[in-house]
């Protein structure tokens, strides 16, 4: 007779403990930021007593590697951050053999559910882990909801208050600089300048994160990265880094804002093609997207929740209160660290902002990916004159983007004079790629001249005579000097707008 063997049920991933009395020999990798955001990352991870390694960054040989280990239909971020773990992790295990690897190291990482593959990013890692017969490895999910998630399995890795603190603020200080490094290259007088005072800035704020005091682990921690001027006043040396460095603000070039895709959006490096470097290589001023922007993203999006709950649960509105006065916070101490830097970092823009006019295309609550905000971001900063022209970074096979990417065909008819460009990125496309932002760009250019043009005109300052007025001024070639925004797109425009202000 035959016979059915019992079904297989699926069983979601648990890794193996990872103890306290492991933590002295245990790294902890990580990766998916900048390699400055994951400098103030590993700081703050050591503050905690943890030893920390980022991975380093992502090259073009890790999509080859992801497709081979992982599943045909990931999305393009899945496919490349696997093959980064997997070959780091081959290459050690050839170093120092597999159970050494397995003992010695445990990877960290952001999860979350909801329609995207971000939720399933840990089963494609278990998958090229079993591949690369290192299956005993251990993974470690960070709930990028919760501020204390206690302790993970084996209590090694404690995610308290104090932790996911250090690790947020490390985060927003690494938009910070790298706000100011984008602002900065395009017109620095010494070509390297730029460069070299972020290694600077982040190793100084390095040290800050890393020797910083301990307050407690809950509402001490919390009190104290509030309030203290501990942090902004690491900031100020990162301005004093910064004002040494000369630029020339009145080379005319157009502003490419660059939305998309998280991972592909933060990224820098062959993952998207390294397209920031590139354009800025193309004659643009790159405005890039803060990480801090996602983490207030998803603060409204839990409010949204509990909003809805709050009509029938009376328990829902009192968490409501505590979910306003907690975005009320993050915004306020976003603000402060940019006053330490003399306000020149963009303002996060206002969420409810971004929803109402992305509503009329895409609702608020269609939350994969970067749901409302990749149309919400490209209205505001045209309609703000931000930038003249929108780059999206759309990955390959990636469900929410197309959803967001359809709307903006919607966007675009209402609003034909938005210059927008998206680009597919699949991580072996670069020049099909590259040349469609091209075409875009060549507009862009146009317009930040004849803008540049047109301010010339009604200031009556022609480019010589706005030099003669910067000479007498030499504090304005400062990458710190003041920098307001008088309504044009174009930071020569702008600045130009300033010196026949200030000449009056
Ligand atoms: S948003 Fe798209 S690209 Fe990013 S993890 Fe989700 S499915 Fe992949």
């Amino acid at each position: 007779m035959a016979t059915v063997s019992p079904p297989r049920h699926y069983r979601a991933y648990r890794p193996r403990p990872f103890t306290a009395a492991e933590r002295k020999d245990v790294t902890i990798l990580f990766g998916g930021l900048t390699w400055k955001h994951e400098r103030l990352v590993q700081a703050a991870l050591e503050n905690q007593g943890y030893k920390a390694l980022p991975l380093p960054n992502i090259e073009r040989v890790d999509l080859d590697v992801g497709k081979e280990l992982t599943d045909v239909g990931a999305c393009c971020p899945t496919t490349f951050t696997t093959g980064s773990l997997a070959r780091f992790l081959r290459d050690k295990a050839k170093e120092i053999g597999p159970e050494a690897v397995n003992r010695n190291y445990v990877y960290m990482t952001a999860g979350s559910c909801g329609p995207c593959r971000f939720g399933q990013y840990h089963e494609s890692y278990t998958m090229a882990l079993d591949g690369i017969g290192l299956k005993e490895f251990r993974l470690f999910l960070l709930d990028q909801t919760e501020l204390d998630q206690g302790a993970a399995a084996g209590g090694g890795l404690e995610m308290n208050m104090a932790f996911s603190l250090g690790l947020v603020w490390g985060i927003l200080c690494g938009d910070l600089i790298t706000d100011l490094e984008y602002r900065t290259r395009p017109y620095e007088v010494v070509p390297g300048a730029t460069d070299a005072a972020v290694k600077e800035a982040v190793e100084r704020m390095y040290q800050a994160f890393r020797s910083r005091p301990n307050r407690g682990r809950k509402w001490g921690a919390l009190a104290w990265t509030l309030f203290s001027r501990y942090y902004t006043n690491a900031l100020k040396d990162v301005r004093r880094i910064f004002e040494k460095v000369e630029v020339d603000r009145l080379r005319v070039k157009p502003r490419v804002k660059i939305t998309g895709e998280f991972w592909l959006q933060t990224h820098e490096g062959d993952g998207n093609y390294d397209i920031k470097r590139w354009l800025e290589r193309e004659g643009a001023e790159v405005v890039p997207p803060p990480i801090a922007v996602w983490l207030d993203y998803l603060i409204g999006l839990a409010l949204a929740e509990l909003e809805e709950k709050a009509e029938t649960d009376p328990k829902a509105r009192k968490k409501v209160r505590i979910v306003k006065l907690l975005q009320k916070a993050y915004t306020w101490s976003y603000n402060r660290l940019r006053g330490a830097l003399s306000g020149i970092p963009a303002e996060l823009p206002d969420q409810k902002v971004l929803q109402e006019l992305a509503q009329p295309y895409y609702h608020f609550r269609l939350n994969g990916g970067e749901g409302y905000m990749l149309v919400g971001k490209a209205l505001y900063a045209h309609r703000n004159k931000h930038a003249h022209m929108i780059c999206e970074l759309s990955p390959y096979s990636c469900m929410p983007n197309t959803m967001s990417v359809g709307a903006m065909a919607n966007v675009m008819g209402q609003h034909p004079d938005l210059l927008y460009s998206p680009i597919e990125i699949k991580g072996d496309a670069e020049v099909h790629a590259l040349s469609r932002c091209q075409m875009v760009l060549t507009e862009a250019k146009k317009r930040a001249q004849r803008e540049f043009d047109e301010a010339a005109a009604r200031t009556g300052l022609t480019l010589e005579k706005a030099r003669e007025l910067e000479s007498k001024r030499p504090g304005l070639r400062s990458a710190m000097a003041p920098f307001p925004h008088h309504g044009a797109a174009g930071t020569a425009a702008n600045h130009l707008i300033e010196l026949a202000r200030r000449s009056r």
